[in-house]
């Protein structure tokens, strides 16, 4: 939890970044505690897919604007398919998803320097991550999950931040929140041989297990960033699905967590 706190709000719980609030951008990890969503996937539901009341689902997205001081109308969500393709966003994207179908589709990766604009990336056990540079207002909110993780979306990202926005990447914080740790994420033989064997831990009964965290933090001081500006969270949705929706967990009976960012 180094480098990160609990916000807590009405019985809701989020989880903050201590160099993002440094950088001054409003943000928040969310987790399942309080919310509106009920039945099967009680709590803070962010997916509009998962079979979840969509007023609720709205009601969720409003609370957290207010507690988080976001600007409700102007979310922009994506159409999440564990690419790479990242989508800067401008000010003709906001509300897409929101008060508006959303035509931002096959993309994992949203990037803005407009203000007033929250990105929005969710997640149940893939990695979220959200970018900062600060000295040139540039935000990024970030889904990797395994499939994410091996195309390397976070470098992907800031390679981006920097063509497009001029943005440093020695200038970069990141921020890594909950997902899947390498306690439970068990793979098959095929999908360890996609990892560099550093990052593939084997385990007592012939399995083993990934490594994401370690993985997504080696990607983006490779992309560029110093390593005491990357904080992990390193919390672990599947011990934690009281606390996290965790598709491993629950299988289809789960929700959406979000990560979200605005300048
Ligand atoms: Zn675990």
């Amino acid at each position: 939890m180094a480098g990160f706190y609990e916000f807590h709000k009405n019985g809701r719980l989020y989880i903050k970044s201590e160099a993002l609030d440094k950088c001054g951008v409003r943000h928040g990890f969310t987790t399942r505690q309080g919310g509106a969503s009920h039945g099967k996937i009680e709590g803070m539901n962010f997916g509009f897919r998962v079979g979840d009341d969509p007023d609720d689902v709205y009601e969720n997205y409003r609370t957290a604007a207010a507690d988080l001081g976001l600007c409700y109308e102007n979310f922009v969500l994506a159409r999440q398919t564990h690419t790479d393709n990242i989508r800067c966003v401008t000010r003709s994207d906001a509300g897409k998803g929101i008060t508006r179908e959303s035509d931002i589709t096959d993309t994992d990766g949203l990037i803005t320097d407009e203000p007033d604009i929250p990105l929005v990336i969710f997640s149940a056990d893939c990695v979220p991550i959200l970018l900062v540079e600060p000295k040139k207002r540039v935000i990024a909110a970030v889904h990797s999950g395994w499939r994410g993780s091996v195309k390397k979306i976070a470098r992907a990202a800031v390679q981006k931040m920097e063509e497009c926005y001029n943005a440093d990447a020695r200038e970069i914080y990141a921020a890594i929140g909950a997902s899947i740790g390498p306690c439970c994420f068990e793979v098959g033989e095929d999908t360890a041989a996609l990892f560099p064997e550093e990052y593939v831990i084997p385990k007592q009964n012939g399995k083993c297990t990934v490594d994401l965290w370690r993985f997504n933090r080696d990607i983006l001081t490779e992309a560029g960033l110093r390593g005491e500006n990357i904080s992990v969270l390193g919390e672990c949705t599947v011990c934690q699905s009281d606390r996290y929706y965790s598709y491993r967990a629950h299988r289809e009976h789960t929700g959406r967590l979000a990560a979200m960012i605005q300048i």
